[in-house]
């Protein structure tokens, strides 16, 4: 209410009344009852009294003159600090009762409108509430749509990374459709610039469908950014929304755990089979107090081959030759000549002189060579059966006439120097710690199932280096060294390893051919042969029906004959039985990945190995982010967070693979490294990749400490929210740290037999229950180093410390 509003008729004072003023009179008798104030007697003044139980508001009063305002002030009224001179007289602002109004009338004052009565407090109230709702609501609006999207849109987002890598920034989407299945449709993704800013402002970008094996997992995506986004929205083809906090992946901290004077960088250049194991030995003899080399228990099938030779063109008309004798013990000193014999009506003959062997073809009446490479086959093993085998070329009925060779050497091609031994192989780990009794806990690394891979032998040296050189002046690495059992295998496949260096780069395998008699198994085969030694494991493997390994003896993929039938792959699973060891590294290359099981599922359908319980998973996914964020020091290099996690998720499934067994069969918590992003990159990359990667086997190694050092105790509270669903509510438990929860919702005990809270699915994270309003939860959680939250028993009846919760939202 404006003052010209006032109206003008509250200049006239109206009588008072005697009766009416005494009514208000504190002291004494009033004096001037039908007096004008200005009349009223000084010493005797008329006060206002304010009856409790009504509202007081706002009331215009204008006074003659400061005389009459002075007289006013002495009632008593309650003024406030309003008092403006105006042509009618003094306007002040008293805050009166109705009663007080009619007193003042009565005394004459000249009683103006009310400027704010008790309606327009409680409509300031009201405004003010409405006020503090519509902030709240703003500042749950997010939330809410948050778990709206959650309960009831068809897109969820189940991940938003933002992280530098080398120059870039780069924002990464993970989000699942209900209709990615069967609508091959993109999702686009809604970015803002920064906290406070428009979704939208940032751009926007599409992701796209992973399918595999037939089966839709999520939809992914990443695109180059130039500001961090704080927020992302998606709205799905059918128009529901999910909007998601974009979380930052693997910052970098500024403290580092590499104290100064910290020594690394110890290899110089890529190192054959031979010279890991050389290196690894002058190490354990430099630290006799802390390391010993280990021959693990299986040799290998040796580094080397029958001598061989294949003779003649077209397959009808080959012969193939191998020696009985491997090449380097006699084989390749067999020579095989096929000779005509220039005359007619000669005979097949076959002379065997020293281990010079000659064949001297069969002729028609003509002088025309008649032998086929069937018959010269046969007569050869039946005449040089001491020195050779001859066949027809893979299963070929060997009816072509042969055309005559030269005097052709046999050779098992192998191109190493003599220092690369040709015998079954010892393979041989370092072993690191100060106590090396099994007392510790073990971890355990390896590297080169795989033979091409060059880089990953290197990371297990540069690790084990860096643990010796450091201990004595470095307390972490001392710490480290205290604490674990490190085993450390640089190459699991020397025999493939020592193939690839010298004699076919591409070698993936091991050197033991598989193929059977008629199949590949001649000369012009030897680089098709051998067994994955990732396939070959015991664990969802070929053989129990998953995919990703192959039963052919030429592919690269091959499991071999048998679970475990590798020399290799059986000193994997020794080594795994170490009863302390708890963690572990299989190291690959390349593709910078970082995986764990599940490694496996069966097609179709796509029935994956079982997945890790939410709390292992958690325990992955932190560890990780500690290993890629030690990587990720080096050179800014970002292990991306699509390739991050489940193998079979990531990847592809890899049937037999061996940390699966690891995992599944030994309850190692083990991972995947794939280093860098070729098999034999440059010296120059080779070498930072190794740098990197050492970073994050070091990180393991805490990681591991840590694990063995923890003795504290989880802690887990339960969420309560509102559910779509009448009458119910949905509820979550959050953690401490990564930690099992067992709950029950019937009142009873929890134990370990008790229900699991488990995850959503595939890379979701943690589920949501929804259970009627009022539901009874009680529950406890365990971490990975089996600390019990509140030391509760599960298995003790007398023990009750569990948690103990009701399903009701929050009141408020
Ligand atoms: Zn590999």
């Amino acid at each position: 209410m404006s003052r010209s509003a006032l109206p003008r008729r509250w200049r006239r004072l109206p009588a008072a009344t005697a009766a009416g003023v005494a009514l208000l009179l504190l002291a004494g008798p009033a004096t001037a009852g039908t007096a004008a104030p200005a009349d009223r007697e000084a010493d005797a003044p008329a006060v206002l009294e304010r009856s409790a139980d009504e509202q007081a508001d706002v009331v215009e009063v204008t006074v003659d003159g400061t005389a009459q305002l002075d007289a006013l002030v002495a009632t008593g009224v309650d003024l406030d600090h309003h008092v403006t001179p105006t042509e009618a007289g003094i306007v002040v602002h008293a805050v009166v009762t109705p009663t007080e109004v009619a007193a003042l009338k009565r005394m004459g004052y000249r009683v103006g409108a009310v400027l704010h009565d008790a309606d327009d407090s409680a409509r300031r109230i009201s405004e003010r509430e409405a006020t503090i709702a519509a902030h709240r609501a703003e500042n749950r609006a997010y939330t809410a749509t948050l778990e709206r999207s959650a309960a009831t849109s068809d897109v969820k987002i189940i991940r938003a990374d933002y992280y530098t890598s080398g120059t870039n920034q780069v924002l990464s989407v993970e989000a699942k459709w209900a209709q990615g299945q069967t609508s091959t449709s993109t999702l686009t993704v809604a970015r803002d610039s920064g906290p406070g800013t428009e979704i939208g402002s940032g751009g926007t970008q599409s992701i796209t469908r992973f399918v595999d094996a037939g089966v839709y997992l999520y939809h992914r995506g990443a695109a180059a950014v130039t500001a961090r986004p704080q927020r992302i929205q998606i709205t799905s083809p059918t128009g529901d929304v999910a909007v998601a906090e974009v979380k930052e992946w693997l910052p970098i901290p500024a403290d580092s755990p590499e104290g100064t004077g910290y020594q690394k960088d110890f290899v110089t250049s890529y190192l054959t089979p031979t010279e890991l194991y050389d290196r690894i030995k002058r190490l354990a003899d430099a630290y006799p107090q802390l390391a010993e080399v280990v021959k693990l228990p299986y040799q290998t099938n040796g580094y080397r081959r029958k001598a061989q030779v294949v003779l003649g063109g077209t397959a009808a008309t080959r012969v193939a030759v191998d020696s009985l004798a491997w090449g380097h013990e006699g084989g390749n000193d067999i020579t095989v000549e096929l000779a005509d014999p220039g005359a007619a009506d000669r005979p097949l003959a076959v002379t065997v002189t020293g281990k010079a062997v000659r064949v001297s073809l069969a002729t028609d009446a003509a002088g025309a060579v008649t032998s086929t490479a069937a018959q010269v086959a046969a007569a050869l093993t039946a005449e040089a059966g001491t020195l050779l085998r001859a066949y027809t070329y893979r299963g070929d009925a060997g009816a072509g006439v042969v055309a005559p060779v030269a005097s052709t050497p046999l050779t098992d091609n192998l191109k190493a120097p003599a220092g690369v031994s040709r015998d079954p192989h010892p393979v041989y780990a370092i072993r690191i710690g100060k106590y090396r009794d099994g007392s510790r806990t073990g971890v355990l690394a390896y590297a080169q199932e795989h033979a091409r891979e060059w880089v990953p032998p290197l990371v297990t040296i540069e690790t084990a280096e860096r643990l010796l050189r450091n201990h004595a002046t470095d307390e972490n690495t001392k710490q480290l060294l205290r604490t674990l059992d490190i085993w450390i295998v640089p190459s699991i496949n020397p025999d493939g390893g020592h193939y690839s260096f010298y004699d076919y780069a591409s070698q993936r395998r091991n050197m033991t051919n598989h193929c059977a008699p008629g199949g590949a198994t001649d000369a012009l085969a030897r680089n098709s042969w051998g067994v994955d030694n990732n396939r070959n494991y015991t664990e969802y493997s070929l053989f129990d029906g998953y995919s990703g390994a192959s039963p052919s003896c030429t592919s690269d993929t091959y499991a071999g004959p048998g679970e475990l039938s590798e020399p290799e792959n059986r000193n994997v699973d020794w080594l795994a039985q170490r009863p302390n060891i708890k963690f572990s590294m299989n190291l690959h290359s390349s593709g910078n990945y970082f995986m764990w099981s599940p490694g496996a599922y069966a097609t179709p359908g796509r029935i994956s190995a079982p997945r890790p319980t939410l709390a292992e998973e958690s325990f992955f996914w932190g560890a990780s982010s500690r290993i890629l964020t030690a990587i990720k020091r080096h050179r800014n290099m970002a292990v991306t967070p699509a390739r991050t996690g489940p193998i079979s998720d990531v990847l592809y499934s890899a049937a037999g693979n061996s940390g699966d067994m690891l995992w599944y069969r030994y309850g190692i918590y083990a991972w995947n490294f794939e280093v860098g992003t070729s098999f034999q990159p440059t010296w120059e990359e080779a070498h930072q990749e190794t740098m990197e990667f050492s970073n994050g086997l070091v990180e393991l190694l805490r990681v591991a400490r840590d694990y063995d050092k923890d003795r504290k105790r989880p802690t887990s509270t339960l969420a309560v929210a509102p559910s779509p669903t009448e009458g119910t509510v949905s509820v979550r438990f959050d953690v401490s740290e990564p930690a099992a929860v067992f709950y029950t919702l019937d009142g009873s005990k929890p134990t370990f037999g008790s229900t699991l809270y488990a995850s959503a699915g595939i890379r979701e994270g943690a589920e949501t229950l929804t259970v009627p309003v009022g539901t009874r939860v009680q529950w406890f959680s365990v971490d990975a180093a089996g600390n019990i939250e509140r030391n509760y028993r599960p298995d003790d009846d007398g023990s009750r410390t569990f948690n103990r919760g009701w399903a009701t939202l929050p009141t408020g």
